[in-house]
């Protein structure tokens, strides 16, 4: 990149050449949206931009960011929180922005995706065959193979591949069979020891990174740059953040500590090689009692930490600090790049138990956190410790608790897992994402409740470090979208999906002919309603789960007749414009689930510090998903159709003005037989 400062083309006219070469017709919002980027960057000012779908948001902030990068010299940051958004920037926008701006700049906008080390293919791994994690005898013999062909075929690609990208690899491979052929950046040698650190395709696309004026990345690496002590992104001074809704949980996901007795074997085995046998036996007994006093737990948060789980994970973190001190010095084998990596595979598992351990002892309080050094000093601290619940002031101890902790229950191959994660990651945004860099924050869902208040808290940014704009949507919801709450419903109740929803929705599918997704706020809901309305509809059915959901999608894409049920990941990640999709049926507010650890222990504390905790985080939530899963009815200026929600609380509960104003401004009804009507002249149309 160029280190002068030329005099370029105003964002304006960039955009103009961009939105012409790509065949595209410019929009007010896009201009609007665009001028605000140019402004908070040269401002070096945060901004949050809610963008409608359609307004072309990648477009409004990829000018700006490569008018700067052209201009500064330094490369700007563009963080998604799906693949697929990546790959749309990437294949997409990206290349098609560089040919229409190449004649307007000093040079050829280029651009690099960069991923985390563990996505990339390990060429020393895969040459020397470092440590095999896996324990054979826990596998069924069915799946062995499975796994089996998935090696081969990696290491099929592993000849062919240009850039070790496990996202090149279709189908896709298991996380079990990648580990086979992948370290993360705590296990990885460093490219001046690695014998293949010449080659390295990790190395190989940081180096492209460095050179690009954009660099694609996702928002898990974006928060381990700006958290750890090292640069893992190319020097930058700006930061787009696309799908900013997903920023929190994803960092959330990152930081999220796990101790299982998978994790402590997996420990034992590395170290097993390389230290006494007497010191490994400990950490192996340790992980012992940690699987038999997690088999018997009850899943769930643990509010107070009962003196045997103190113990436990006092034996867990003193023998792993045993095994620690028995490997040795950390560079002892620099000049034997094979022990190296097994040394340093076994550091990375046995400080991560180690570190796990002390950070669930901490979450309890200093009294249960204990020494946490001693390899001499088993059980100190936390075996005597009853946890901060045994009297004094719960309130106080709710307001300064940092962390959580929570049992998983165990699923298939998957044992009981004890997790940690912090109440918030605002604090820890603030200070270093936000705190050095012009961040940029979009979405078409930023604004619950009509501000943009509530994710900016999630952030940690205060009033005053931020502005927010709502650049509107080029759809005109009011004429082309019905929301209807069908009022007339009982209340969604805890036992499955109720018998007059079923009828409900098969009356509305009859009306769409079809044509309709099915958003469901569980698994169970979504395949109670395939099952019950297969045997009444004549329409084709399909439910998530029934084959990838890419195909799925496709499927329900190509046959207006054919309806797509599912949960989650269908919420946010459908995209099809036509009149496939004319209806998007929701059963009910999608609340997170009473017993959801973490957001039970986040709504409690805000309560504890005298907010209203329902409103902060569960209807917070709920707004987001609910913005999100209305979304998917209008994907293009053409689209017309209805959002019928069937829980009754969006009309009548007292919340229900917060949840309404988040989401697109529909034109409202709570009369089923104008909706009838409504689909059945639409799909007449059709
Ligand atoms: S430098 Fe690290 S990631 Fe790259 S080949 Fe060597 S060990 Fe693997």
């Amino acid at each position: 990149m160029p280190k002068d400062r030329p005099e370029l083309p105003p964002v304006e006219e960039l955009l103009t050449a961009a939105v012409t070469a790509v065949g595209g017709v410019e929009r007010p919002g896009q201009v609007k949206m665009a001028q605000a980027v140019r402004d908070a960057v040269e401002s070096e000012e945060h901004l949050a931009v809610q963008a409608g779908t359609g307004t072309g948001k990648s477009l409004a902030y990829l000018v700006p960011a490569i008018r700067h990068a052209a201009e500064s010299g330094k490369a700007v940051v563009v963080s998604t929180a799906t693949i697929a958004l990546q790959r749309q920037l990437v294949d997409r926008d990206l290349p098609r922005l560089a040919d229409a701006l190449e004649g307007l700049l000093p040079h050829r906008p280029d651009f690099a995706i960069l991923k985390g080390r563990r996505n990339y293919l390990c060429r020393h791994k895969t040459a020397a065959g470092m440590p095999e994690d896996e324990d054979d005898q826990l596998f069924d013999p069915r799946e062995v193979s499975a796994t089996g062909r998935m090696v081969q075929r990696i290491q099929d690609w592993a000849d062919e591949t240009e850039t070790g990208d496990r996202d090149e690899i279709v189908p896709g491979v298991s996380d079990q069979a990648w580990r086979q052929f992948s370290v993360t950046a705590r296990e990885c040698l460093g490219a001046q020891r690695c014998p293949s650190g010449a080659d390295c395709f990790a190395e190989l696309a940081r180096e492209r990174a460095g050179e690009a004026d954009v660099v694609v990345t996702n928002h898990a690496l974006l928060a381990i740059d700006a958290m750890e002590d090292f640069a893992v992104l190319p020097e930058h001074d700006v930061v787009v953040v696309d799908e900013a809704h997903e920023l929190a949980d994803r960092v959330t996901s990152v930081v999220t500590g796990e101790l299982s007795e998978a994790t402590v074997s997996l420990a034992v085995r590395r170290a097993g090689r390389l230290v006494e046998q007497g010191v490994a036996d400990r950490l192996q007994e340790a992980g012992e009692d940690l699987r038999a006093l997690l088999g018997a737990a009850p899943p769930g948060r643990v509010d107070t930490l009962p003196q045997s789980l103190g113990l436990t994970l006092s034996l867990v973190r003193d023998a792993a600090f045993a095994c620690i001190t028995a490997l040795g010095p950390r560079n002892k084998d620099k000049d034997d790049p094979e022990n190296a990596g097994l040394r340093k595979a076994a550091f990375t598992v046995l400080d991560d138990v180690h570190d796990t351990a002390q950070r669930m002892l901490d979450a309890f309080g200093p009294a249960a956190g204990g020494t946490g050094t001693g390899g001499d000093a088993p059980g100190a601290g936390a075996s005597d410790s009853g946890g901060p619940a045994d009297g004094g002031d719960a309130e106080a101890e709710e307001i300064h608790r940092a962390e959580v902790v929570w049992l998983e229950e165990g699923r298939g191959r998957v044992p009981p897992t004890l997790r940690v994660a912090p109440l918030s990651v605002g604090g820890m945004l603030r200070d270093k994402l936000f705190g050095d860099r012009t961040v940029v924050l979009t979405s078409a869902t930023l604004a619950l409740g009509g501000t943009f208040d509530s994710l900016a808290r999630q952030w940690g940014l205060r009033p005053g470090e931020w502005t927010g704009l709502d650049v509107g949507s080029p759809f005109d919801h009011p004429r082309r979208g019905i929301l209807y709450v069908a009022t007339h419903l009982p209340q969604p109740g805890r036992d499955g999906l109720p018998e007059a929803y079923v009828d409900e929705i098969a009356e509305l599918i009859e009306a769409a002919g079809g044509r309709t997704l099915g958003l469901f706020s569980s698994m169970r809901a979504a395949k109670a309603a395939t099952e019950a309305l297969r045997e009444r509809l004549d329409v084709p059915l399909l439910c998530q789960g029934d084959d990838a959901t890419g195909q799925l999608v496709k499927q329900f894409a190509g046959d207006p007749a054919t309806c797509l049920f599912g949960t989650l990941s269908l919420w946010q990640g459908v995209d099809v414009p036509g009149p496939s999709l004319t209806l998007v049926i929701i059963d009910r507010i999608p609340f997170p689930r009473p017993d959801d650890p973490l957001a039970s222990a986040r709504q409690r504390h805000v309560a504890a510090k005298g907010g209203n905790g329902f409103m902060a985080v569960a209807a917070t939530h709920a707004a987001l998903l609910l913005a999100q899963g209305a979304g998917r009815l209008l994907r293009s200026m053409d689209d017309r159709g209805v959002v019928a929600v069937l829980d009754p609380r969006l009309a009548t509960a007292r919340y229900s003005g917060f949840l309404l104003n988040s989401l697109p401004p529909y034109w409202r009804t709570t009369d089923p037989g104008k909706v009838r009507e409504a689909l059945r002249r639409l799909t007449a149309d059709l």
